[in-house]
Formats: structure tokens, sequence, C-alpha cells
């Protein structure tokens, strides 16, 4: 049977009406591209991949009390969940300097940074993802005090577990990047919670021991093997076995979308965010 139209198509992944009210399916392609879309190619396997390695983290991060919009997986590249507001801005957790940080600083790939850096973008290709201050965060309302401050906390949480993690399958997470989206239910506004994806598309993963890199560098810098690299991540957390079988679709014991709203952190942002929506990010630069 012929697919809806996608209600999103990004880079990488569509996002199509899902069965229920407030939800959403989330569709993994093979498409990459890079350096603000000037690169463009395909990864084969990519989307499976990507899928089901994001799958496995949202998960484990749903175990330590990390609110994702992740519901469950539907097959080999699709997953449904929580449809959410998303916040336009990048939350990039730096461990070592590299890429778009060792440029800006002029300072070699590798250094270990002495306490985890963060870092927001704006998410917008016709600007190129631009570095943004809390400020500027502020003066569009794109989020609040309160929203950012938690977007923070979440955010040292999940790359303190997910650095352990990693490490665990020999692998360094030299930096990533989240997305963050708010969620409703018939009582307004739920809370915040980590969406989009985690993979190596959005990781930089590095061999703990011989430094190699397991990551979409692979394909940005043109190093080969990439999709091997893919594959080798997912065989190190498990996702996939020696003999290249994945892992069983894992059940999950989750809040539906309808659930009732936390008493811990959503009450705070939530009452203007009940009736207020952040502008579109800025008009595109003449
Ligand atoms: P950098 O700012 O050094 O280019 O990227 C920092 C980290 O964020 C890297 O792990 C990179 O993969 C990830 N990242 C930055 N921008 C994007 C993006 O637009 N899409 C994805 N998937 N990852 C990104």
């Amino acid at each position: 049977m012929a697919r809806k139209t996608p209600l999103y198509e990004g880079k990488a992944k569509q996002l199509f009406e899902g069965p229920e009210p407030g939800t959403l399916i989330q569709h993994f392609k093979d498409d990459a591209t890079a350096f603000n879309n000037k690169k463009k190619g395909t990864i084969s396997g990519k989307g499976v991949l990507n899928n089901r390695i994001s799958e496995f983290i949202m998960l484990r991060l749903e175990e330590i009390g990390v609110p994702t919009h992740f519901i469950r997986t539907l097959n080999m590249r699709e997953q449904l969940i929580r449809a959410a507001e998303i916040i336009p801005i990048e939350v990039i957790v730096r461990n070592f300097s590299a890429g778009g940080f060792a440029e800006r600083f002029g300072v070699e790939e590798g250094l270990p940074l002495p306490r985890p850096v963060i870092e927001f973008c704006l998410k917008s290709d016709s600007l190129g993802d631009p570095l943004i201050s809390e400020d500027v965060i502020f003066a569009f309302d794109w989020a609040d005090p309160m929203e950012l401050d938690e977007i923070r906390v979440l955010a040292y949480r999940i790359n303190d577990y997910l650095c352990g993690l990693f490490r665990g399958a020999g692998l360094q997470l030299v930096d990533f990047k989240m997305e963050f989206g708010r969620v409703f239910n018939e009582e307004g506004y739920e809370g915040i919670v980590l969406a989009d994806e985690i993979s190596p598309d959005s990781c930089r993963l590095w061999d703990t021991r011989t430094g190699e890199k397991l990551d979409k560098d692979r394909f940005r810098r043109d190093l080969g093997k990439v999709e091997e690299a893919y594959q080798e991540v997912a065989r190190r957390l498990g996702v996939l076995s020696g003999e290249g079988e994945f892992s069983p679709i894992e059940e999950k014991a989750k809040k539906q979308p309808t659930s009732k709203p936390k008493t811990s952190t959503a009450g705070r942002a939530s009452e203007r965010k009940k009736a207020v929506k952040p502008p579109k990010p800025a008009p595109k630069k003449k």
C-alpha cells in the first residue's frame, strides 16, 4: 500500500501521521548530507541501523528516567513516537575537541575537555545552523529560561549516561547533538522530551583503543567503510549480532500519549506554553 505524503521530510528522516492522536511515525532513510547539504549521498542500510541504535539508546535513557519521544519500534525503518513541538535548537554536548569546535578555536581534535561543554545552535539549514547564545534563545522566545535549565540538566545527564554506555562498548563519545520538544496531553502541557534520534549520524564515536572514527565523519571526510562503521557501533551495542542478525525489537512498558502530566518539572514552564507557541526561526538572510 502506498504511503501517505510525509508531514515532514528531513535530510535523513521523514515523519508521517501516527495511528493515534498525538503520535507520529518516524521513518529513517539511507540518505546522508553534510556541510549544510553541499555533500549528498546514500549510506546503504543506515536507516535500518539508526532506527535500531536510536531505539536502543532511547530505551536505555527512559530506564534512567529521561523522558523521550520514543514509544516503540514498528519495523526495520520506522518507530512510533510522540508528536512533540520541536524546540528549534540543536543542543550539542562536547567531551573532546572535534569538528566545528576544533575549527572555531583553532585547536587540534581529540583534546579532552575538563568538563562537558554545551553549545546551542539554531536549527536552520538556510542559515547554516548558527551558534546562538542563551540570550538569543530568550530574545526570540525559542525557549524560556526554565525550559533551558531543564534542557541543560537533561543534556548533562544524558551525556554522563551515554559516555558510560559507549565506554562499555569500547567507544569514546566525543560529542553529539540532541533535539528536545514539548509534549502535550489532554490536560495541556506535559513536559520536555528528548526527540529526534541518537545515532552515529548525530554523535562522534571513536574507538577507545585505536581512535578510529565510527560515525558520520567517515562520510563527511570520505574515509570509506561508512556502512561498516555504523554496523560496528550496532554490533558493539548488542543491537546487531556478529552474524548480522538484529536483536528482537524490545518491548517497553511506557506511558501512553494520554498519560497524566508529571508532577516534577512539568508545571514550571508549562503555563504559558499551553497557549503560546514559539515563533518560527529567524527569516533567511538576504
Ligand atoms: P560539529 O558542530 O562539530 O559539526 O558537530 C558536533 C556534533 O553534533 C557532531 O557529533 C555532529 O554529528 C552533531 N551534529 C551537528 N549538527 C548536526 C546536524 O545538523 N545533524 C546531525 N545529525 N548531527 C549534527
